[in-house]
């Protein structure tokens, strides 16, 4: 029994001219995906992508698993390969669809017909696989308008296939096609999560982390290691840069005022970032905030963040309260390991009264008083150590 799998490209259809371009990125996801499975062939065929196994002994359900995380495909839906052979279809689907008919009160079957020599025309298909399964199934009912289980048999050039219940995909738009951007990523909840909604809409991403041992310990960036890997599934191959932050961090404790601490952090943190964001390619920056979550989230101290770079920053957790933003964490697993409690150079030397109304020209003084090398910052960027974070050679999903 062979079975392969249908991919359906949801949104991409919406994409005219482009569709081609954004299918084939989705393809080129989907091998780097399945890669570590085996060997497959996958082809398209008007709007469908077909994923066949070539190898002996590749789990079915893992492949399924993984794909569910390749953006771009909207809905998967496996299917058997049979003959085209009406008696083979008749002896195959009954066993092969049990499972999703058991617990269907309704079904309708669907046949396309794309090879027109098949004996058989499409009513005919349905009207005859439809007996059989209602003699299989008594308890089911035909139902054309809303059935519980659609049942497809396609005919093809070369076989059959008898799809099984279509199972829900990724959706979104396929990473690479929308243009790369670095992702500010604490080791908080907020930024991983932030990280995925980009990458959902076709951004390639790279991160960037600002760590300040002692301050910040190994665990702690430990962890945001963990957070990047767990992020792969969805992004594929991250660079990783983690920024010695440590001088930076001192010196404007020493030199600015205290309640413009974490503002000055932050705009160091921009400016930090867009270099390496340049320096990589990226048109844009993105991190996890969200308006009123913290002090230094007030959209005036946004604003104050914001000007010191040319590049747009894209905040999509932007208008989401936190029980959202943790509700996507739980789903992409990034939760647990954002919980755990070890601490970011964001609540190293924090100020008791931060300012929540912050004006760009008063900021941008206090800052030049506070007379910060900028050697500092350059050095801080081009001593960033890069890891590569990449599960094409690990077993990870
Ligand atoms: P998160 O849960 O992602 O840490 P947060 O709610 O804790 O966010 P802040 O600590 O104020 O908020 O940080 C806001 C954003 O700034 C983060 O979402 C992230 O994009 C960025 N950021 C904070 N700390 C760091 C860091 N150490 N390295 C890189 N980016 C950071
Ligand atoms: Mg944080």
């Amino acid at each position: 029994m062979k079975e392969i799998i249908l991919l359906k490209c949801g949104e991409l259809v919406l994409k005219g001219q482009n569709r081609n371009s954004f299918e084939d990125a989705m393809i080129k996801n989907t091998r780097r995906r399945l890669e570590p499975l085996g060997k497959f062939h996958i082809w398209k065929s008007q709007s469908t992508v077909y994923v066949e196994p070539l190898t002996e002994g590749i789990s079915m359900e893992e492949a399924v698993a993984r794909l569910q995380t390749v953006f771009g495909i909207a809905a998967l839906c496996p299917a058997l390969v049979v003959p085209k052979d009406w008696a083979a279809i008749c002896a195959a689907a009954p066993d092969y669809l049990a499972e999703d008919l058991a617990g269907a009160k309704t079904f309708k079957v669907n046949a396309k017909r794309s090879d027109k020599a098949f004996p058989m025309k499409s009513p005919e298909i349905c009207r005859e696989l439809g007996g059989l399964l209602l003699s299989r199934f008594p308890h089911l009912k035909v139902d054309v308008e809303d059935p519980d289980v659609l049942v497809t048999v396609e005919v093809r050039e070369k076989d059959a296939y008898v799809h099984k219940r279509q199972l829900p995909g990724a959706g979104g738009i396929p990473v690479g096609t929308g243009g790369k951007a670095a992702l500010l990523l604490s080791g908080g909840i907020d930024s991983p999560v932030a990280g995925y909604m980009m990458a959902k809409r076709g951004l390639e991403l790279i991160a960037v982390h600002f760590a300040s041992p002692p301050y910040t310990s190994e665990r702690a960036r430990q962890k945001v290691i963990s957070l990047g890997e767990k992020l792969l599934p969805y992004t594929g191959r991250i660079k990783l840069f983690i920024v010695p932050f440590t001088q930076l961090q001192e010196q404007l404790r020493d030199r600015c005022p205290e309640e413009y601490f974490t503002l000055l952090m932050r705009r160091a943190m921009m400016r930090i970032a867009e270099t390496i964001a340049l320096r990589e390619g990226c048109q844009g920056l993105i991190t996890g905030e969200s308006v009123g979550q913290v002090a230094s989230q007030t959209i005036q101290a946004l604003g104050v963040t914001d000007c010191v770079t040319t590049l747009p920053v894209l905040r999509p957790a932007i208008g989401m309260d936190k029980s959202e933003i943790v509700a996507i964490a739980r789903r992409i697993d990034t939760f647990e390991t954002s919980i755990l409690p070890y601490e970011d150079c964001c609540t190293v030397f924090t100020p008791r009264h931060p300012r929540t109304r912050p004006k760009p020209e008063e900021t941008a003084k206090i800052e030049a008083e506070a007379n910060l090398d900028p050697a500092l910052l350059h050095q801080a960027a081009e001593n960033a150590e890069l890891l590569i974070l990449s599960n094409r050679y690990s077993g990870m999903r």
